[in-house]
C-alpha cells in the first residue's frame, strides 16, 4: 500500500501511522539524530559519542562540504560576550584532544592575530574587545609599531595606530577541523552516512519522533538540526522557526607574492571592516561591506558549487567598496593579482550571536544553527553544550543567550528577516 506520510503540525504522525497497523519506521539505533555534517554537526556527534550515547549523523552530501569548507578558518579567542568566548575556547581544548588522540596533525597555524586600529571608533572598539579579552583570561600585547612589522612587514603605518597582539590565537581548514571531529565520533560508536538527506523532521504530538529520509523513516527520541543554511527547511514544517538567515560571506586570496609570509598573523582591520590571513604565499582578505547579501534557503541549491549570488556574483561591488579603506593598510593593493574568490553563506542571527538549544515546538528537538559567521571557531563549544544538555548533565555554558525562541515570532523566509541578518554581518568589525 502507499502511504504518503508528512510530519510536524500538518501532517500524519509516527503514532498515529503506526497505531493505524502500518510500519512505518525502521529504529535508526540511535539515541540522537544529526542532521548535517558540516563541522557543528560533527562537533556535537564527537561530544555525544564521548559522553556515551550513540549518535547518527545524516548528511546529504559528504562531511562539510557547504559552509564549512569555505570558511577562512579564524579561531579568533576575542569576544565582547563571554558566552560566546568560552564556547571557542572550547574547540581549541578540542584541536589539543583530537590532535592527541588521532595521534595527527591538524594543520593549526598558531600564528597569532594582530588587531590595527587609527579611527577614534576603531580605537573604541579594539580597546573594549582587547580589554574584555584580557578580563577572560586572554594573552593580549601592546606592541609598538616596529614590533607589528616584525611580524606583519606588508602592513602600512603612518603613526597614530594603535596595535594589539593576541599569541594564541590561529586559524584552521574548516574541513580538516570537521573530519577531525567526525573521525573522532566514528571512533568512538557514532555512525555518520553521507547521501542520506533528511526530507522531514517527525513530530507527534509536541514530541519528535524521528525522521524522514528518501530511504525510509528512521526513528530518534532526539533530532538535532545542523543543516546549516538550509535548517529552516526542516525545522519550519516541523512548527520551528530557528532565528538566523542565510547571508554571503566572501573573501579573495591574491597570487604569491614576496611580502606575504605564511607564518604572519591573521590581521584585524576595523577601520577597513576588513580581516586578512596568511594563505600558502598569498594573502587571504575579506571586506564586511555596509549592506551584505542575504538569500531565501528555499532558492539555494543543495550544491552551492556555480550558485550565482543575486545582485553582486563575482563580489565586485563589495571589493569596490572595501578596497580604498584597505589601501590604507596596503598600499598597491590595487595592482595586487587576486588569483581567488570564495563565496558562500554563514547563518546570521540579527542580534550576532548563535541559535542553539531546544526548540519548544517539539520535545527532543534542538537548533544547532545559526552561526553568525564564526562556526568553525565555536563548533567545539556548541558540540559540548549541545550534548551536555542532550544527556542531561551539568551546562558547563550559558546557552539562554543563543535560545532560538528570543525573537518572538517571525517569518524565516521573509525579505524584512533575512535583512534582519544580514545586518549583524555588516555591524561586525572583528573576527
Ligand atoms: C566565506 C566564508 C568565510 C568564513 N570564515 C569563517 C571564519 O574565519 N571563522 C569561522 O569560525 N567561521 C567562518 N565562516 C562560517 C563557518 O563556515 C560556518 O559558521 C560553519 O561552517 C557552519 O557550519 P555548519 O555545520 O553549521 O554548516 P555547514 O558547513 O553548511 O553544514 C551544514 C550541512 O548540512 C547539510 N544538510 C543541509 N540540509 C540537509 C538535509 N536536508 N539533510 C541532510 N543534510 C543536510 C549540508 O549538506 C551541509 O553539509 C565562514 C563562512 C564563509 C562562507
Amino acid at each position: 500500500m502507499n502511504v504518503s506520510i508528512t510530519g510536524g503540525r500538518h501532517g500524519h504522525s509516527v503514532r498515529s501511522l503506526a497505531s493505524a497497523g502500518f510500519v512505518v519506521t525502521r529504529p535508526s539505533g540511535a539515541d540522537a539524530i544529526i542532521i548535517g555534517a558540516g563541522v557543528v554537526g560533527c562537533a556535537i556527534a564527537h561530544h555525544l559519542a564521548e559522553a556515551g550515547m550513540k549518535p547518527l549523523v545524516l548528511e546529504r552530501r559528504g562531511i562539510a562540504q557547504a559552509a564549512t569548507s569555505r570558511a577562512a578558518g579564524l579561531l579568533t579567542r576575542a569576544r565582547l560576550q563571554p558566552c560566546l568566548a568560552v564556547l571557542v575556547r572550547q574547540t581549541y581544548e578540542d584541536l589539543r584532544t583530537l590532535e592527541a588522540e588521532g595521534g595527527e596533525d591538524l594543520g593549526v597555524r598558531r600564528t597569532g592575530s594582530l588587531y590595527v586600529g587609527t579611527s577614534e571608533p576603531a580605537l573604541r572598539a579594539n580597546r573594549e574587545l582587547m580589554a574584555q579579552a584580557a578580563a577572560q583570561g586572554e594573552k593580549v600585547l601592546r606592541l609598538s609599531p616596529p614590533e607589528a612589522l616584525e611580524r606583519a612587514g606588508w602592513l602600512h603605518l603612518e603613526g597614530g595606530e594603535e596595535l594589539y597582539f593576541m599569541p594564541e590565537d590561529a586559524f584552521i581548514d574548516g574541513y580538516a577541523l570537521a573530519s577531525a571531529y567526525a573521525r573522532s565520533a566514528r571512533r568512538k560508536g557514532a555512525r555518520i552516512l553521507e547521501d542520506h538527506a533528511v526530507l522531514e523532521i517527525l513530530v507527534d504530538r509536541q514530541r519528535v519522533g524521528g525522521v524522514r529520509t528518501a530511504k525510509g523513516l528512521l526513528a530518534s527520541p532526539v533530532v538535532v538540526d545542523a543543516a546549516g543554511a538550509w535548517a529552516n527547511l526542516l525545522a519550519w514544517p516541523a512548527g520551528a522557526a530557528i532565528p538566523m538567515a542565510p547571508v554571503r560571506s566572501h573573501y579573495w586570496i591574491t597570487a604569491p607574492d614576496r611580502r606575504f609570509r605564511p607564518d604572519m598573523p591573521f590581521l584585524i582591520l576595523p577601520d577597513a571592516r576588513a580581516y586578512a590571513r596568511p594563505e600558502g604565499e598569498g594573502l587571504l582578505f575579506g571586506f564586511r561591506e555596509a549592506q551584505s547579501v542575504h538569500a531565501d534557503p528555499r532558492e539555494l541549491p543543495a550544491d552551492l558549487r556555480g550558485h550565482e549570488v543575486a545582485g553582486d556574483p563575482g563580489g565586485w561591488a563589495s571589493m569596490e567598496e572595501g578596497a580604498p579603506a584597505f589601501q590604507r593598510f596596503l598600499p598597491g593593493f590595487a595592482e595586487l593579482a587576486v588569483a581567488h574568490y570564495i563565496s558562500g553563506y554563514s547563518t546570521y542571527v540579527p542580534d550576532g550571536m548563535l541559535a542553539v538549544g531546544p526548540l519548544a515546538a517539539a520535545a527532543g528537538l534542538f537548533s544547532a544553527a545559526g552561526c553568525s559567521g564564526g562556526g568553525v571557531a565555536t563548533a567545539g563549544g556548541v558540540g559540548r553544550a549541545l550534548a551536555q544538555m542532550i544527556t542531561g548533565s551539568r551546562l558547563d555554558f550559558d546557552l539562554k543567550p543563543f535560545d532560538p525562541a528570543r525573537f518572538g515570532a517571525f517569518d524565516p523566509f521573509s525579505a524584512e528577516w533575512g535583512r534582519r541578518c544580514a545586518g549583524a554581518r555588516s555591524h561586525k568589525t572583528s573576527g
